[in-house]
């Protein structure tokens, strides 16, 4: 099974473990407790490519976004193929927060991380401080940074989503197809490490 790591960052309560415990158990719970440190879960994803349908292991690190656990953030971000920056769209506040956690990755993560900035809370329309206009124009000034996608922990709504938008890139950005033998193995690698056929031509991804 190939697996991939994936780190959770943004500021205290913008939802980050309620997020991954919709996605990862598909459970929603209003009186989450704050995170201690760093929590970890694994979650299976399936995928369809171009040549043929495969699996990922997406193992997600969630963070306690306290100031005091901020030290910790650096070196779990080590290794990470993709990382999630949340912002809370019922706390201004958070939206700004999110340019600190950018650069945290982008100086610990490797270069080729894939980053995605998620809005939150979109349930809670009477509480919104962030419109979706504010949010664009703030993303707008990271070159990486095209768009947001919005989603709730509370309905589900673009949860899944936001998970397979991520592990499809990171299978973009990771992994190649033989065209030889069919399997699916690491972008890096200059031979089929199933069949050994070299890889002639840059195959397309997946
Ligand atoms: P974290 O500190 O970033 O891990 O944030 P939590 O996941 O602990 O969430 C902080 C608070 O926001 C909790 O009370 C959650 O129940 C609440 N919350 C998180 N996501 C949502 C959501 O999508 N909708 C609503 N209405 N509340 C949410
Ligand atoms: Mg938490």
């Amino acid at each position: 099974m190939l697996k991939y790591k994936i780190v959770i960052a943004g500021d205290k309560n913008v939802g980050k473990s309620s997020l991954i415990m919709r996605f990862c158990d598909n459970i929603f719970k209003g009186d989450m407790k704050a995170t201690i440190g760093v929590d970890f879960k694994r979650k299976v994803i399936d995928l369809k490519g171009e040549h043929k349908d495969f699996s990922l292991e997406l193992n997600i690190w969630d963070f306690g976004g306290e100031e005091k656990y901020r030290t910790l953030f650096p070196s779990y971000a080590n290794g990470a193929a993709a990382a999630m920056i949340l912002f809370d769209t019922t706390n201004k506040k958070s939206l700004y927060g999110i340019e600190n956690w950018i650069k945290i990755v982008d100086e610990n993560a490797s270069s080729n991380v894939i980053k995605l900035v998620i809005a939150t809370k979109i349930d809670l329309k009477n509480l919104r401080e962030v419109s979706k206009n504010d949010a664009k124009n703030f993303c707008k000034k990271y070159d990486w940074c095209k768009d947001f996608i919005s989603t709730s922990a509370k309905t589900g709504e673009n949860v899944e989503e936001a998970f397979v938008y991520i592990a499809q890139e990171i299978s973009k950005e990771n992994l190649q197809f033989c065209a030889s033998c069919g399997e699916i193995f690491n972008r890096k690698l200059k031979y089929c490490q199933f069949c050994g056929e070299k890889v002639e031509i840059e195959i397309s991804p997946l």
